[in-house]
């Protein structure tokens, strides 16, 4: 089985009032040592985890586009230099409007670049704007468009509900917008108030609960009346262009994260990297790994995580799997929770798969506390 490999750029050019990721605006001095600093780091996970085959790569952030396709096409080359990378691997880079153009997005694809994922969160101006974001919808188009004409066929964008003074006009909107770019892949998230944004300190007229649920069904309807798949609880995609590197991270495969703050799991221990990137920095030079943390997942851990993960999947969980992977049976481990919401009607179970239906995906989080 391959894993997958997520390197984390931590720039952007400013800091959105609702994000708490492990991002930094006006740090772009620390730019080319940070890249040296991932160079190093690859180098030494790659002596550590000799063997081991990666069939995705995944830049994420912060705003990987920003940092420019130089940077980003040497770490491909590196990562194919010193691991063994599947030549059909699906490589993906995070973008934001304002950040890259026609010939950036060229340069991509010329470094090996095959799939994009862009944030556009909302068609309104006026909401863009007070989410902090650095561009209007019509710069996402003109992106959306520049990505095309490169030659970028497989295109994911992203949207948030549940925003300030949001309507379900609004949304309704956003979403029949957000389908005539006719992506390949769209994300929904709703906006989640973290503590330490900006956003926390601030009043804010949110949607209540019932109108936030009502928003995420009418996501689900206008996505599957266009022929997109619900393939994962936020995630929608056409038929062949689901992402391969997502999916690693439901269903329990190994993935190496390379840069500040970035996770790994590989064959049962978890790894987390120091987030500051000075000290990030400074601990590649001196060992090439930059972990803070490591734990061993304890088997209890796991088969939680796969029920918990392997439900926000549409086609849900196999038995089977389950037990193959486990040595015990799910009933065994879980019967109590899974006889009580297929008695309500959340869960079914057919054959060998439990899965949700339809009207629980929503209080999906409720239901799978149970299972922890
Ligand atoms: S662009 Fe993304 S990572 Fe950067 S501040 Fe905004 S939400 Fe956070």
């Amino acid at each position: 089985m391959s894993s997958g490999l997520y390197i984390h750029i931590p720039f952007c050019k400013s800091k959105c009032l609702y994000c708490d990721f492990n991002s930094f605006a006006g740090k772009d001095e620390c730019m080319a040592p940070y890249f040296c600093a991932l160079d190093r780091e690859v180098e030494a996970w790659s002596k550590r985890l000799s063997g081991k085959t990666f069939d995705t790569i995944y830049f994420g952030g912060g705003t990987p586009s920003y940092a420019g396709a130089d940077f980003l096409c040497g770490v491909i080359a590196l990562l194919k230099n010193n691991f063994d990378i599947d030549p059909n691997a699906e490589i993906t880079v995070e973008c934001n409007p304002g950040t890259i153009g026609f010939d950036g997005f060229q340069d991509l694809r010329q470094g090996g670049v095959n799939r994009l994922s862009i944030g556009l969160q909302s068609t309104d101006d006026k909401m863009l704007r007070s989410l902090g974001r650095i561009h209007t919808a019509d710069d996402f188009e003109t992106c959306f468009d520049a990505a095309r004409c490169a030659g970028f066929d497989n295109i994911s964008l992203d949207l948030m509900y549940g925003l300030p003074d949001m309507t379900m006009e609004d949304w309704g909107r956003t979403l029949e917008k957000a389908l005539s770019f006719d992506a390949e892949h769209i994300s929904v998230y709703a906006l989640k108030v973290e503590d330490g944004t900006p956003f926390s300190k601030m009043e804010l007229a949110l949607p209540n609960d019932d109108l936030t649920a009502d928003m995420y069904e009418r996501a689900v309807e206008v996505f599957r009346r266009a022929g997109y798949k619900r393939y994962e609880i936020s995630n929608f995609a056409k038929k062949g262009s689901e992402s391969r590197h997502n999916q690693k991270y439901w269903r329990l495969d190994d993935y190496l994260g390379i840069g500040a703050g970035a996770y790994s799991c590989i064959d049962g221990v978890r790894f987390s990297n120091e987030t500051d990137i000075l000290t990030y920095i400074e601990k590649t030079k001196q060992k090439g790994f930059a972990v803070c943390g490591e734990e061993v997942v304890s088997l209890d851990e796991q088969m939680s995580e796969f029920v918990f993960l392997g439900l926000r999947c549409e086609d849900g969980i196999s038995l089977s799997e389950f037990e193959k992977r486990f040595g015990r049976t799910i009933m065994d481990v879980f019967g109590a929770p899974i006889k009580k919401y297929t008695d309500y009607g959340f869960l079914v179970l057919e054959g060998d798969n439990l899965r949700f239906l339809d009207k629980s995906f929503f209080v999906s989080n409720r239901i799978l506390a149970d299972f922890v």
